[in-house]
């Protein structure tokens, strides 16, 4: 799995310029992945797949962002809906979502909204859903998204609904600093009509901790693909300049060496924590966990970037020099929600725990 991600890896990154322009969408690149078994990796055996656990997933992610941060993006929502709807759906729908990822159909995650928000509403016996999505990735090329919606009760529900490729979609708004080609955007639903077997799940299941927030440790590895691979080409450019040996220079790799080090050891604990036993530790130990975990792997990142301008100077800003995309990609996805209250509500966790330190993320 390792190798085969590594090739649609290598590729994604020697394409990777070429994508790199608004509305673009990695189409190669996504194409690459269900040859390869990799949109089913994910999956159960009885539905086709290779039931990977968290550390062969967190690898798969990490190498496929480190040829690609869009295209990391792209298949860590893939992932994340496939297990939402395992998670919460039935099992026709699990057969359905499956069978498409086998046919090599992309899912994605679309949970933003506008102002007005959307809303599935009951007409004549019927259901329908009103209003849009916003900074939806795969908007226009994704078939069946899992989206989420409000109906009449107020209850929260999610919806598989099907898209006719290339309609719908806004990509004008998406003028993002990086992750042009991530093909983020709006989606106008209104009208798009709601079949019972395409609800998956019942009220506010899609926010049920702690898989909800416990899910971060999979984005947070996407970006920890793109700091390795900007660690990467760091070292290659301190030995092609000769520069490596100068103190500074050397100080600042290793500086960088430990900000790398630092995100993957907080990634692979936070998706031990997250994936394997669950059941053996609170909701709220975990969403507290991968919370601290995703902010520590923002703030290596941070630090790594700087370290990389730094010693690469004005050449790392300079397109095509892929140092300067990754990093415009990094900055940007580095951008996930409420980052204050993700560490403050850790905080409030640890302080209202009475474990000694030593066994405070032990589980029970
Ligand atoms: C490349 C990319 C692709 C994406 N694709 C998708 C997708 O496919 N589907 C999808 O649903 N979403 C997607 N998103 C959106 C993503 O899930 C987040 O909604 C978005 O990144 C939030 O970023 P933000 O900086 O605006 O967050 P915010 O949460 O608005 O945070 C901005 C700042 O405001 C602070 N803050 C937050 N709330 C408050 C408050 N109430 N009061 C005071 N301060 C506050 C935060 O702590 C932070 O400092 C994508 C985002 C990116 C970058």
């Amino acid at each position: 799995m390792r190798k085969a991600a590594r090739d649609v890896a290598d590729q994604a990154f020697a394409r990777a310029g070429l994508y790199d322009e608004d509305g673009a969408y990695p189409a190669a690149d996504v194409a690459a992945l269900a040859p390869r078994g990799l949109l089913t990796a994910t999956l159960p055996r009885e539905l086709g797949g290779d039931r990977i656990g968290p550390l062969a997933l967190s690898e798969l992610l990490r190498e496929i962002g480190a040829g690609s941060l869009p295209l990391g993006r792209l298949l860590e929502g893939h992932v994340n809906a496939l297990d939402l709807v395992v998670r919460y759906g039935d099992d026709e729908q699990a057969r359905l979502v499956a069978g498409e990822a086998r046919a090599g159909k992309l899912f994605g995650v679309w949970n933003t909204d506008d102002k007005e928000g959307l809303r599935l509403l009951a007409d004549r016996g019927r259901r329908r859903l009103q209003g849009r999505k916003i900074l939806a990735s795969g908007a226009g090329f994704i078939e069946r998204p899992l989206i989420t919606a409000t109906d009449e009760t107020g209850r929260r529900l999610m919806v598989i609904p099907h898209l006719q490729l290339g309609r719908r979609a806004d990509l004008s708004s998406w003028t993002a600093h990086g992750m042009r080609a991530s093909a983020t955007g709006a989606v106008d639903f209104s009208g798009v009509a709601v079949e019972r077997h395409e609800i998956v799940g019942g009220d506010g299941d899609y926010e049920r901790q702690p898989a909800f927030s416990g899910g971060a440790w999979r984005f947070a590895a996407v970006h920890l693909g793109g700091m390795e691979r900007l660690f990467d080409l760091l070292r290659q450019h301190l030995r092609r300049t000769g520069r490596g040996g100068d103190p500074h220079q050397a100080a600042r790799l290793g500086q960088a060496a430990i900000a790398t080090e630092t995100a993957r050891l907080w990634v692979e604990r936070a998706a031990a924590i997250a994936e394997e036993a669950p059941e053996a530790r609170s909701a709220e130990q975990i969403v507290a966990y991968v919370n601290l975990a995703r902010l520590a792997v923002e703030r290596a990142g941070l630090d790594l970037m700087e370290l990389v301008h730094r010693s690469v100077g004005l050449q790392g800003f300079m397109r095509p020099n892929p140092i300067e995309r990754f990093s415009r990609d990094l900055a940007t996805y580095l951008r996930q929600p409420g980052p204050d209250r993700a560490l403050t509500s850790a905080a409030d966790w640890a302080l209202r725990q009475e474990t000694p330190s030593i066994d405070l993320w032990r589980s029970a």
